[in-house]
């Protein structure tokens, strides 16, 4: 594959053009050929339990989930936010309320009570889907919002307290089972609210439409016969369904193709070889973390037989080339692939084989479908082949917006279209992108994201701190780590231990501060605005010298 470069200097896909796609409902989408070539194939088996679906039973579920749905009042366009680990019953919900024309919130477990109140209210949530052990995460909104528990029933009948719980196993097994409707969908209707923190400040929601992910997964699907998902490939969920790589790649794209997903909840590398083993996984789509752990676990990974693997896929963030190239050597006859992304644009790259030369380091050629732009940092002119700029994405998976947020909506895409992804990076002469850096101020933890506003307004609030500025250091193992620069108040004394610590206790785990420096000032623009470049120049230098 390789790409064009225009006179404007716009690199187009040269795969081929993105076939068009005939439906305006994502569920529909997904589910084409649930019901006929791929009925009797195995769709889903939750890990944990084992229990498999064939494709026609998740399309009966989902059917009986649309009819439960309706009974409780859901209409389309309503919000139905969704706190749980990666399961069936998940995609099982997803499919459900998309297919209804209504929208997903799909939130992070890892999230504090705190968070999830605001984010209840930022969506305009009116229906809340989760499992037993996360109910105690929304507090007093139980009370008010309808609650559906996924799970095993078994274990949670106490939990009923309150009369808007109902259980997911209960409506499915409801006698009034009724025809799915079929409410009017338009294909740019959003069917997904994703939280982001995007190229700066605090959460935002992105709206993801039926189109943006048909477009994602259709890109993904005709990639190269072979080189990407088929039908006969066992995948693992591992990466959070939460997270767009692993709602449009992991679980959408899978099911689209008729292969299988085998979910797993909690991440251990013991497990995860296990699962490899007993499920025969041919695909693995992980995270650059757990690839740096993988290289350093020979002596376990030796005890499991994994030669069913076929692919391996990485994304979310970056994967030094050095590790890439170790698993290679561990995995002589696997593909390794990897993919680039953001949760405004669910695909926009994917590294192929071309001739059995892999480009170490490139993130691939952009999918079909997409054009690609390299902005000059202070011109904005569109740059040249080899010339580092920031990348701007144009295509059919580009979010609709930011929700009701048209300011940061503007910034992030601009009036022609471009997606301003706050990367900076290359395409070389033969169409391969390479991601060399990030421009905005997003930390990226272990592919986590953490955003540097939320993190310096928590250390505003212990007072002893009169100022603080936060930004990614880099680590071996985690990708990036959480740093607090911190100026005491006058008089003050106050350890770095003490910071962590009471940053620790408001925050979700993977969001901890995990380094601290004391400052005298934090740098600021006329404006006021803390820059947080000047820091991370400042610890580079420190870091090279
Ligand atoms: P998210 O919205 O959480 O998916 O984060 C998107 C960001 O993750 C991108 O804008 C990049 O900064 C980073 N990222 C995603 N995939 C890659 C990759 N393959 N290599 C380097 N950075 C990546």
């Amino acid at each position: 594959a390789s790409l064009i470069a225009q006179r404007e200097k716009i690199f187009r896909s040269n795969y081929h053009q993105l076939p068009p796609i005939p439906h305006s409902n994502l569920a529909s989408f997904v589910l084409e050929n649930a019901t006929g070539s791929f009925a009797s194939k195995t769709a889903f088996v939750d890990g944990s339990t084992g229990t498999s679906y064939s494709y026609s039973q998740m399309t009966e579920l989902v059917h009986r989930t649309v009819a439960g749905f309706v009974s409780l009042g859901l209409k389309p366009k309503d919000v139905v936010f969704l706190l749980s680990p990666n399961n069936p019953d998940f995609a099982i919900v997803y499919l459900a309320v998309v297919s209804l024309g209504a929208i997903v919130a799909p939130s992070n477990p890892l999230n504090t009570e705190a968070d999830i109140a605001k984010q209840l209210v930022q969506v305009n949530a009116k229906f809340v889907v989760t499992v037993p052990e996360l109910l105690s995460k929304f507090g007093q909104n139980i009370n008010t919002l309808p609650t559906i528990l996924i799970g095993d029933k078994t274990t949670t009948w106490e939990l009923k307290t309150t009369s808007s719980i109902s259980f997911l196993s209960e409506i499915l097994t409801k006698e009034v089972y009724v025809e799915a409707p079929q409410p009017e969908c338009h294909p740019d209707d959003t069917c997904t609210l994703l939280f982001s923190s995007g190229t700066t400040g605090l959460s935002k929601a992105v709206q993801i439409t039926h189109r943006n992910f048909m477009s994602a997964v259709t890109a993904y699907n005709t990639l190269e016969p072979g080189a990407s998902t088929t039908e006969d490939d066992v995948c693992l969920a591992i990466v959070p369904l939460y997270h767009v790589y692993g709602l449009g790649i992991v679980f959408l794209a899978t099911l689209q193709r008729g292969a299988s997903v085998v979910t797993m909840a909690r991440y251990s590398l013991p497990a995860m070889l296990q699962y490899v083993e007993r499920f025969k996984i041919t695909v693995a789509t992980l995270v650059p973390p757990i690839y740096v752990v993988l290289v350093k676990s020979a002596e376990l990974v030796a005890k499991y037989d994994l030669s069913s693997l076929r692919i391996l896929a990485t994304g979310a963030a970056p994967l030094r080339e050095d590790t890439m190239k170790a698993i290679q050597t561990m995995f002589p006859h696997c593909v390794i692939r990897q993919g680039y992304g953001m949760t405004e644009s669910p695909l926009i790259s994917f590294s192929v084989i071309e001739n059995e030369r892999q480009q170490w380091g490139s993130v691939g050629p952009i999918v079909p479908g997409t054009e690609a732009r390299i902005s000059h940092i202070e011109t904005t002119a569109s740059l040249p082949a080899m010339a580092t700029g920031e990348v701007w994405i144009r295509g059919p998976q580009v979010m609709k917006g930011y929700l009701n947020d048209p300011e940061q909506t503007a910034a992030a895409v601009d009036s022609e279209g471009w997606l301003h992804t706050g990367d900076l990076g290359y395409m070389d002469n033969n169409g391969y992108l390479y991601i060399v850096d990030r421009l905005k101020e997003m930390i990226k933890y272990k592919a986590h994201q953490v955003a540097p506003g939320e993190l310096e307004a928590v250390l505003l609030k212990h007072p002893r701190i009169l100022d603080a500025a936060v930004i990614p250091f880099p680590d071996d193992e985690a990708g990036e780590l959480p740093m607090a620069f911190v100026v005491k108040r006058e008089g003050s004394d106050l350890n770095e231990s003490e910071v962590m610590s009471f940053v620790g206790k408001l925050v979700a785990p993977y969001k901890k501060v995990r380094k601290v420096e004391f400052i005298n000032a934090i740098p600021k623009s006329a404006t006021g605005k803390i820059l947080r470049k000047e820091l991370i120049v400042k610890i580079r230098q420190q870091l090279t010298s």
